[in-house]
């Protein structure tokens, strides 16, 4: 068996639950990629033995010299995994990111401009079977005459407490966004204390609120980061990166 090199930059890996898993490779970032736990558990395990068997080696030893009982790894003699930066990367699969994220978050905007400030929202979903990371549209459960103030998510949980979508538990809720609107332009430029931050904080994920002037983020310790600038071309990335390495 042997493996092509893969293509130049860096990859970060995730596992099926959205868990950062490290990264390999160096120059511009190049993806995400999914790869189970086991196998990446797998991939470090020989780095170390072949590091280990690097360390033993020294060329300017004469083989008279040589430990006899030191006995060559078979996993190395028979370059099992070839260079091992390559070996994750063949063991992993490439995630797709939705690419029209701003198109899709503009219209969630002017829905909610529409409804005149009734806040419309979308959860941030990994899923590991699919490889996709992507946005999707999600009902505001508050009563109708609290939608103005208030969006409440529908969610499901998995069997290790993440967040996941009400109907399938294989797609990881790492975060979501909604809208913040008032027709007199009244919206407090920031999260919520009362509801988007503790929501942040008691699911551990990422929540995201998005004015006409700003984005706002609240990561999963609870801490809010508010008026960021307003770039929405890719909040999915930087909802992963975070998620990710909350745990
Ligand atoms: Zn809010």
């Amino acid at each position: 068996m042997s493996y092509n090199p893969p293509p130049k930059g860096r990859f970060e890996y995730y596992s099926p639950d959205g868990k950062y898993l490290g990264e390999w490779g160096s120059g511009p970032f190049a993806g995400f990629r999914a790869l189970l736990d086991s196998e990446y558990d797998m991939v470090l395990a020989n780095q170390k033995r072949i590091d280990a068997m690097r360390d033993d080696w020294d060329p300017g030893m004469g083989l008279e010299n040589r430990d006899p009982f030191v006995q060559p790894d078979p996993g190395w003699t028979k370059p099992l995994i070839g260079p091992i930066g390559w070996a994750m990367f063949d063991a992993s699969k490439p995630i797709q990111v939705q690419v029209d994220q701003k198109v899709f978050l503009e219209g969630l905007f002017t829905d909610a401009k529409n409804a005149h400030g009734a806040e419309k929202g979308a959860y941030m979903v990994y899923s590991f079977k699919l490889l996709t990371l992507s946005l999707v549209r999600a009902v505001n459960k508050a009563p109708a005459a609290n939608q103005k103030t208030e969006f409440v998510w529908d969610l499901g949980k998995d069997n290790l407490g993440r967040r996941t979508l009400p109907t399938d538990s294989t797609k990881v809720v790492i975060g979501t966004i909604h809208t913040h609107w008032d027709d007199n332009g009244r919206e407090k430029p920031e999260l919520s204390r009362d509801k988007d931050v503790p929501s942040a904080r008691d699911n551990k994920f990422v929540v995201y609120a998005l004015d006409r002037k700003y984005l706002h983020r609240a990561d999963p310790d609870g801490v809010p980061h508010d008026r960021l600038a307003r770039n929405i071309t890719d909040v999915l990335s930087s909802a992963l990166r975070i998620y990710g390495k909350t745990f």
